[in-house]
């Protein structure tokens, strides 16, 4: 895999194309239209939760509802108790009952009264959540107008530098420009380097033992940081 003129040509070509992406991405109105989808799917996500919460709440509402219905069925009986004690029935039992049944609509009224402030604060955040949610989408389609405005105004210069690209990229071998193109992807830039003083740009020095196959410009993977490495 030998380093070539061309593929330094192209290194440099896309070196120019590299300046170009690197200032898009770093634009102010890309970073904030990227903050504001992150702060969109945040609330979406709670927005989410809220609603399983809201749901369940609704359950023990209902279950509530059912046991309102079975204490004041108990109370019923309650309507012929002057009947029942001149009938001779024993006072201590009914008043015992009467208590139990009063115990349990109390605690009921207190569930219920609790269930109800938890359906207040969901409603509250659930409003919040959804003013955050209209800010942060007016924030996105502003700043995305912008960054692609910037982006656009980008456009010519970089078809000619990718169309510079791909007529150098058919002088180069096609697997020594996969690979290349592989560690650009992965971040890796200037993929191609000149060692120095056997050392690479990253400072790691050439191991004794692989020195002999940079014979011929032959190009080696540093082992350190992966760049393809060179004996100018
Ligand atoms: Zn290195």
């Amino acid at each position: 895999m030998p380093v070539s003129n061309e593929l330094l040509e192209y290194q440099k070509v896309d070196a120019g194309l590299r300046k170009i992406e690197q200032e898009i991405a770093s634009t102010e109105e890309r970073k904030k239209y990227l903050q504001a989808r992150k702060i969109m799917k945040a609330a979406l996500d709670r927005l989410d939760s809220l609603d399983r919460h809201a749901a369940e709440l609704i359950r023990l509402r209902d279950d509530l509802a059912a046991r309102v219905e079975a204490t004041s069925k108990g109370l019923e009986e309650y309507e012929d108790i002057d009947e029942l004690l001149e009938g001779g029935a024993d006072v201590g039992f009914y008043k015992k009952n009467a208590q139990t049944l009063l115990d349990r609509l109390r605690s009921v009224k207190a569930e219920l009264n609790r269930l109800l402030g938890e359906i207040d604060k969901i409603a509250a955040e659930y409003k919040k959540l959804m003013e955050q949610g209209r800010q942060a989408n007016k924030q996105y389609k502003e700043n995305k107008e912008k960054a692609d405005l910037i982006e656009q105004a980008h456009d010519g210069e970089i078809k000619a530098l990718k169309g510079k690209l791909r007529e150098i990229g058919k002088t180069i071998d096609p697997k020594i420009l996969e690979l290349y193109s592989m560690k650009r992807k992965e971040g890796i830039f200037p993929v191609v380097v000149p060692l120095t003083d056997w050392m690479c740009v990253c400072g790691v020095e050439l191991p004794l033992l692989h020195r002999s196959e940079l014979a011929g410009g032959n190009m080696i993977e540093c082992e350190h940081c992966r760049r393809l490495i060179y004996k100018a």
